[in-house]
C-alpha cells in the first residue's frame, strides 16, 4: 500500500493533503492519480461513493494546469448544485498553497452574471452543473475551446437525472483533443456509450466490483405490512437513539408527509424534495449537516448532491422504482471509512425485489424484525444512563446542593437512580407497553394466501376474452392504477378468472367495479371466499347480498385479529403521538 508521497504529487499539494489530515490514499486515488499525472490517457473510473474520487481527478488537475496562466483549462460536469459547491470547495483546501489558482462553481439558482463575472476574472478550473453552463456557451459568457481536462463526474448520475444532451452540447465546444476523465459509481449501459462516443481508448480503474455496493454497508431488510410502515420507521429510529440519518421515499409528497408526521410525533426531522424552493433546502441541508436534523426525509433526486460523511443509517421507507437506484441510496452511508447501515422497510408484495437488489450489490440482506416496544425501552434507558453518566456537571449547581439533599434525605441511591429514570423513560414506557408486533411471517408467497392479508376476487372474464394471466394482470394493474407487484395470484379459466390484492386495496378494487363497462360489457369483480390460490378459488355462491358480504367481512376480520397480536386500534399505539423527547 502506497503513501500521498509515492504518487508522484508536488509539494503544494503534499503540504495541503498533510493539513487535510489525510493520511494513505484510497484505492481509487491510488490507482488513478499516477495513471493521470504520467500519461495523456483518457479514464474511467468505476467507484462507489464516498471512495474520494474528488481527490483521485482533483490532484492530478490541479498539478496539470498551469496557474500562471489565466485561460480554463479545466472543466469539470457534476449534476447537482450541491456536488458542485462540494467539488469546488474541495479543490480550494487541495489548491490552497497553489498561488493564483482561481476555481470557480457554475449552477443553477444563482447569479448567472456574477459567475460569468468570477469566469473573466480568469478562472483555471470551472466546475459546472449540465444545465447552467450549457447556458452560459450560448450566451458566450465561458470559453471552454481551450480545454485540456475534462470530468464527467457522477456520470451515472447526470445520465439519469436527463443531462445527456446537454453534456453532449457541452462537450462539442471542448476540443478533441483534450483529456477525458469519467467517474461513476455505477457502470449502465448509457454511460458505456458516453465513454465509447466521447473518450480515446480510455484506461479503465475499477474499484470493487462494479456496480457494488460499498463494503462498509450492511443490509437489511424489516418485513411490515403496508399500513405499519411509518410505525415501523419511528420504531427503528427509537431503537439507534444516536440515528443521524436519510429517509428515502419514493414520492415529493410521502417525503413531506413521512417528514411533517416524524416532526409532529417529536423527532428532529427535515424534509427535502424538489417542491421547495431553494432557499427551504439550504436551509434543510445545513440544519443536516450541523447535526440540528436528525432524520432528513428525502426523495431520489433531492438527495443525490447528498455528500454527508457520518450519516450512521440510510433508510429505504419504500423501495425505489429501479432498483439499480439503491446502490446510490445505500451509498450515502459508509463513508470515509466509516461503517453504515441500509434499512429497508418492505412490504410482502415488494419482497421480491430484495433478491434482485442481492444480486445488483453482491450482497445479502439480512432479515430483521422491527424491535418490540419492550426491546426499544431498554435501549433507550441505557442510552440514557449512558448520557448521564458521560454528561458535565454544571459546578452552579453546588449551590442547591444542600437543599436539594434534604429533599432526598432517605432516599436511597437505587431509589434516587430510578427516580430520576423514570421523570424521562415512563413517557416511552407507557407509549410502548401495549404496542404491537408489527413483523410480518417471512415466506412471502405463502403468507399471501393464509395470513389473510391479501384479498381474493372473482371476474367474470376469462380466456374467452382473450386473457392469459399476464394480459388480465396488466389489463387490472392498469385500470387500477396499482404498482406492478399489487395484483398477484391471477389464475384464469375459461369464462372467469381469480386475482389477489393485498387487503387495503379491497375497498378501491370493489368501489371501482361497482359500475365498469368493458367491450360494452359489464366486469364484475366480487371477493371470493376461497382467498388462496390452493382449490382454484371457488366462487362465492351467496354473492350479491350486501348483508352476506358484510357478514364475510366480519368473520374475515375476526379471524385476522384471532391470529395476530394486538393491532393498533387494541393498542392506542396510532391515537397518540409518541413522547416527545429533547433531542441534543
Ligand atoms: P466520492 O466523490 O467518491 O463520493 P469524495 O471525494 O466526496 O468521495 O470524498 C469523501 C470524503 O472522504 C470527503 O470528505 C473527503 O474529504 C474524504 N477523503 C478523500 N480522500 C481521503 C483520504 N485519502 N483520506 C481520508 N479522507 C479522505
Ligand atoms: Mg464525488
Amino acid at each position: 500500500m502506497s503513501t500521498f508521497n509515492d504518487l508522484g504529487l508536488n509539494e503544494d499539494l503534499l503540504h495541503a493533503i498533510t493539513d487535510l489530515g489525510f493520511e494513505k490514499p484510497s484505492e481509487v486515488q491510488e490507482k488513478a492519480i499516477p495513471l493521470l499525472l504520467n500519461s495523456e490517457d483518457d479514464l474511467v473510473a468505476l467507484a462507489q461513493t464516498g471512495t474520494g474520487k474528488t481527490a483521485a481527478f482533483g490532484f492530478p488537475m490541479l498539478q496539470k494546469i498551469d496557474i500562471d496562466s489565466r485561460t480554463t483549462q479545466g472543466l469539470i460536469l457534476s449534476p447537482t448544485r450541491e456536488l458542485c459547491l462540494q467539488i469546488t470547495n474541495e479543490l480550494k483546501l487541495y489548491g490552497k498553497y497553489c498561488k493564483g489558482l482561481n476555481v470557480v462553481a457554475i449552477y443553477g439558482g444563482a447569479s448567472i452574471t456574477d459567475q460569468a463575472r468570477d469566469v473573466k476574472r480568469g478562472a483555471q478550473i470551472i466546475v459546472a452543473t449540465p444545465g447552467r453552463m450549457k447556458d452560459m456557451i450560448s450566451r458566450r459568457m465561458v470559453d471552454i475551446s481551450k480545454i485540456e481536462y475534462a470530468v464527467l463526474d457522477e456520470a451515472d448520475e447526470m445520465l439519469n437525472m436527463g443531462f445527456k444532451e446537454d453534456i453532449t452540447a457541452i462537450l462539442s465546444h471542448t476540443p478533441d483533443d483534450k483529456n477525458t476523465w469519467l467517474f461513476s459509481a455505477t457502470m449502465p449501459k448509457e454511460v458505456a456509450a458516453i465513454a465509447k462516443n466521447f473518450m480515446h481508448a480510455p484506461q479503465e480503474i475499477t474499484v470493487g466490483h462494479k456496480n457494488e455496493g460499498s463494503k462498509n454497508v450492511t443490509h437489511e431488510y424489516y418485513l411490515v405490512n403496508s399500513r405499519d410502515r411509518y410505525q415501523a420507521l419511528k420504531r427503528l429510529a427509537d431503537a439507534n437513539p444516536d440515528i443521524f440519518s436519510v429517509v428515502f421515499c419514493r414520492t415529493k409528497r410521502d417525503t413531506q408527509k413521512v417528514a411533517e408526521k416524524l416532526i409532529e410525533d417529536g423527532y428532529s426531522a427535515g424534509a427535502l424534495h424538489g417542491d421547495l424552493s431553494q432557499n427551504q433546502r439550504d436551509l434543510v441541508m445545513k440544519s443536516f449537516r450541523n447535526n440540528q436534523i436528525q432524520m432528513l426525509v428525502a426523495t431520489d433526486v433531492a438527495a443525490r448532491g447528498i455528500d454527508v460523511d457520518d450519516i450512521t443509517h440510510v433508510i429505504n421507507y419504500q423501495l425505489p422504482d429501479e432498483i439499480e437506484t439503491y446502490t446510490h441510496r445505500s451509498g450515502r452511508t459508509g463513508r470515509a471509512g466509516k461503517t453504515g447501515v441500509s434499512m429497508v422497510i418492505v412490504s410482502k408484495s415488494e419482497v421480491r425485489k430484495i433478491k434482485s437488489i442481492e444480486r445488483i450489490i453482491k450482497k445479502e440482506f439480512q432479515k430483521k424484525d422491527i424491535p418490540d416496544g419492550m426491546q426499544i425501552c431498554e435501549v433507550q434507558l441505557m442510552s440514557l444512563a449512558k448520557k448521564v453518566h458521560h454528561t458535565e456537571v454544571n459546578d452552579d449547581i453546588e449551590t442547591y446542593l444542600g437543599d436539594i439533599n434534604t429533599l432526598f434525605e432517605d432516599t436511597t441511591k437505587d431509589e434516587l437512580i430510578k427516580k430520576f429514570f423514570s421523570v424521562e423513560f415512563s413517557r416511552f414506557y407507557n407509549y410502548y407497553q401495549k404496542s404491537a408486533d408489527l413483523n410480518v411471517s417471512a415466506s412471502f408467497d405463502d403468507s399471501r394466501s393464509s395470513s389473510g392479508n391479501s384479498t381474493r376476487y372473482f371476474i367474470n372474464v376469462g380466456k374467452k376474452d382473450g386473457y392469459d394471466w399476464m394480459s388480465l394482470k396488466d389489463f387490472l394493474k392498469e385500470i387500477l392504477e396499482l404498482g406492478r407487484d399489487d395484483v398477484f395470484k391471477v389464475e384464469v379459466k375459461d369464462s372467469f378468472s381469480f386475482f389477489n390484492t393485498e387487503n387495503n386495496l379491497k375497498e378501491k378494487v370493489l368501489a371501482f367495479f361497482t359500475d365498469f363497462k368493458h367491450d360494452g360489457r359489464f366486469v364484475n369483480v366480487e371477493v371470493s371466499e376461497n382467498r388462496g390460490r390452493s382449490g382454484g378459488g371457488r366462487r362465492d355462491r351467496n354473492r350479491g347480498g350486501s348483508k352476506r358480504r358484510d357478514d364475510r367481512k366480519n368473520s374475515s376480520s375476526r379471524r385476522s385479529d384471532s391470529k395476530s397480536k394486538p393491532r393498533r386500534s387494541n393498542s392506542g399505539e396510532f391515537a397518540n403521538s409518541r413522547p416527545r423527547r429533547s433531542r441534543r
